[in-house]
């Protein structure tokens, strides 16, 4: 199959031909259709999370099923299907603890660049390549854990649920089911990107009477009222707090929601919401990075922090419902696509993404 190879951080991906294997007992071959490139790719890219090399990266990603191991009972081939890249073993630790996405087992082969078991489909036993996530879609086919397939409408389209795959269900799900923002509240989202808009988006839908969107590029204010945001501020030239106190009775924000990772956000983040309130935390610092506010104040103020992953760490449920807002016409996924490229014009794809364009870059494949 086609494959786009990590080699080294920091260089362009390879576009060459890869041997994949046969799916195992409990995985499933799928031909990719649509893979979006996300800021966890670039990350990967850029040797900040490190991954081992050579490795395919990609995780946003729907298609359809070429083909099923032994025990696969899920899916069948022909299903179109979102892939998930926090699939889970459904009886570790922490999987009983309903916290699918901390499972032990897939984090140890995802940190490992594996499938379950140490096993891997990609490349040869001389020159093995990594799986990204368990997932590794920037390629025509990948084999994947049968968890990680998730069942979707023939109606749905491909671009769609690949979005739904990643930044969609991590934005909606982090207000969702972390904040759990109520008709009424106000609402802070940092950072207006691809998670971002997602949460403002989430956030109006579920009757906010505020959301404010904070960023430190004036440019993004358009595309975050489109979304839903009804103010827009400049971290960078207004004090966000008082400006948030503003709308609040001076109380501010009931939950602020951080896409972006940098500490003085999530510090930011801290200093907005009201007593009572909650800080949800989505996105990723850079190791060793570090967060300060007053100690003192914790207790007193009661305030919340969340961390939050997937969206609230129950991504098969949450894909169910953003689509069923989609089908009804009132989440809107269709104007988050972007730019539609082949697999040898990836590179393009990250450069706009690390130069902020929003709407998301899909790598598509025929049919
Ligand atoms: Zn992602
Ligand atoms: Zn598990």
């Amino acid at each position: 199959m086609k494959a786009a190879v990590l080699y080294n951080y920091n260089e362009d991906l390879l576009i060459e031909d890869v041997p994949i294997g046969d799916p195992g007992d409990r995985e499933v071959l799928v031909r990719i259709i649509a893979t979006g490139v996300c800021h966890s790719d670039l990350s990967a890219l850029k040797g900040k999370s490190r991954p081992p090399l050579p490795i395919i990266l990609g995780h946003e990603a729907a298609g359809i099923v070429e083909k099923t191991g032994s025990a696969v009972s899920k899916v069948r081939k022909g299903d179109h299907v979102i892939l998930s890249w926090a699939p889970n073993c459904g009886e570790c630790f922490y999987c009983q603890k309903r916290l699918p996405t901390m499972c032990d087992t897939y984090g140890a082969a995802a940190g490992n660049g594996t499938l379950w078991n140490g096993a891997r489909r990609l490349g040869t036993v001389e020159r093995p390549i990594h799986h990204f996530t368990c997932l590794s879609s920037f390629a025509e086919l990948a084999v994947v854990p049968e968890s990680g397939c998730s069942k979707i409408e023939k109606d749905i389209p491909f671009e769609v649920a690949a979005l739904v795959g990643c930044a969609v269900t991590t934005g909606f799900g982090a207000v969702v089911n972390d904040a759990r923002v109520e008709p009424g509240e106000v609402v802070g989202v940092i950072g207006v990107g691809g998670v971002g808009i997602n949460a403002i988006h989430a956030a109006h839908l579920a009757g906010a009477k505020a959301v404010a969107a904070i960023d430190i590029n004036p440019e993004k204010e358009t595309v975050a009222r489109s979304f839903g945001a009804t103010h827009f501020f400049n971290s960078a030239t207004r004090d966000v707090p008082a400006e948030i106190r503003a709308l609040s009775r001076g109380r501010g924000a009931d939950s602020v929601i951080d896409c972006t990772g940098r500490p003085a956000a999530i510090a930011l983040a801290y200093d907005t919401a009201r007593p009572g309130g909650s800080v949800i935390s989505v996105g990723i610092a850079a190791k060793g990075e570090m967060v300060c506010f007053q100690a003192s104040t914790l207790p007193n103020t009661q305030k919340r922090i969340i961390g939050s992953n997937y969206g609230g760490g129950m991504p098969e449920h949450d894909f169910e419902r953003i689509l069923a807002l989609y089908r009804a016409g009132r989440f809107d996924l269709d104007r988050q696509i972007g730019e539609r490229v082949a697999l040898d014009e990836i590179n393009d794809a990250f450069r706009w993404l690390e130069q902020g364009v929003l709407a998301r870059t899909l790598v598509c494949f025929e049919q």
